[in-house]
């Protein structure tokens, strides 16, 4: 007989809630009363949106939305299996073709979302003995399938070429070498400057990979993502990962590069051996999301004239947007309780934007994440503009 004691479930659910509120990492999420829209309501109210993801507007589009309904009606609820036994249905294989000659790579296979992916494209890939090097700011999901990677691992500091060099330099090896970046990155909205990190990695003979969730469906030519933006989408060395859950408005991740790659990770990708693939209604809002982006080149346009438009009024108000490219436009506070106080009086104003503190950015750099999307209209961002000058005097963050 054990004198000792176990832990009781109650015990571990008390201690580990308390030290996140000790912590300030505490999360409730909010939750909209009303489809994703640029005007949606939180907390009782009509809000503008800048919360979200959803940068074309497609998450609640009829265009997709009537696609997913023929696809569920023709095709059924669910896929049955997961795709390498039995649920693998046409339209899986067509959509995925779709996307290679949208992404112009030899080949793109699609996982259930792009968080898996990152698991299943890295955790495969890499073997004992290769040498991955990953930006410090690269994104949880990257974090976390390179801890199911046997590989060596080291971290270059955010977007310095010079550091880069310095540690492909120091850690020679006849594996493979792999570069890791996001395309765009999610806190700051900054674009990887992938002319000089693919130069680099060819330089040393690393293939570069790189995670556009943030990417895709924003730059390049029809949002064909940040490897487009930048003339690398027929480069053999070169893997693109994605998100089907942002821009694309529905779930999803792809890995898209030479036909191989797809190859094996139908073998060896574990999400994708173990993990049922997406229902019809999925693939049909997917399908239709891309297919519109092609033919309607305004969703792009309206993004891209919102967020310059957006970005350039803040400035003038007196805002620090931090430097963003992108449309995730940051706007600082400096301490966190100062983003998460800007942030309750912006909802009581009608403006839904979500505060982020450390460690989630450094301290001293709280900020507002604001995300522009094709869908806001001149008057949903002159209000949110007239309440943002309206919390940043009233919080001493802007002169007038
Ligand atoms: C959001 C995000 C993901 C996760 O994508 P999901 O489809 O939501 O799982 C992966 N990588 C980056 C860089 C992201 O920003």
């Amino acid at each position: 007989m054990t004198t000792l004691a176990p832990t009781t479930l109650q015990g571990r659910l008390s201690s580990e809630l308390g030290r996140l509120r000790d912590a300030g990492l505490y999360i409730r999420p909010r939750v909209l009363e009303a489809p994703q829209r640029a005007r949606t309501r939180v907390a009782g109210r009509e809000v503008v949106n800048l919360a979200s993801n959803n940068y074309l507007g497609f998450a609640d589009h009829p265009f997709l939305k009537e696609r997913a309904e023929r696809y569920l009606r023709e095709w059924g609820a669910g896929a049955g299996a997961v795709r390498t036994i039995a649920g693998t249905l046409s339209i899986h294989e067509d959509f995925e073709s779709q996307l290679a000659e949208f992404k112009h790579t030899g080949s793109a296979l699609v996982l259930q979302s792009g968080f898996t992916t990152n698991q299943g494209v890295l955790g495969s890939l890499l073997q004992e003995g290769d040498l991955v090097v990953s930006d410090e700011l690269n994104h949880a999901s990257i974090i976390d399938g390179l801890r199911l990677a046997k590989a060596t691992k080291r971290v270059f500091k955010h977007k310095d070429m010079q550091d880069l060099r310095r540690v492909l330099a120091e850690n020679p090896t006849d594996g493979l070498r792999l570069v890791v970046t996001d395309g765009v990155f999610s806190m700051d909205g900054d674009i990887a400057p992938l002319d000089q990190i693919v130069a680099i990695a060819r330089e040393y003979g690393a293939v570069t990979y790189v995670d556009d969730a943030h990417g895709s469906g924003v730059l390049g030519e029809q949002g064909r993502g940040t490897v487009h933006h930048f003339g690398f989408q027929h480069a053999e060395d070169v893997i693109q990962i994605g998100t089907l859950s942002k821009a694309w408005g529905v779930v999803g991740g792809y890995a898209a590069g030479p036909h191989d790659l797809r190859d094996l990770l139908i073998n060896r990708a574990r999400p994708f051996l173990f993990s049922t693939g997406h229902p019809p209604a999925v693939v049909g809002a997917l399908s239709a999301a891309i297919e519109l982006v092609q033919a309607d080149p305004s969703f792009m346009e309206r993004l891209w004239d919102n967020t310059r438009y957006f970005k350039a009024e803040l400035q003038r108000l007196g805002f620090d947007t931090f430097g963003s490219e992108t449309p995730i436009t940051p706007v600082i506070f400096g301490e966190a309780e100062a983003a998460f106080e800007a942030s309750r009086q912006l909802l009581e104003r009608g403006v839904f934007a979500v505060g982020l503190g450390f460690p989630t950015v450094p301290r001293g750099l709280a900020r507002i994440r604001n995300i522009v999307t094709a869908e806001h209209t001149r008057d949903d961002l002159d209000a949110a503009l007239a309440a943002y000058q309206q919390v940043g005097r009233d919080m001493g963050v802007i002169g007038g």
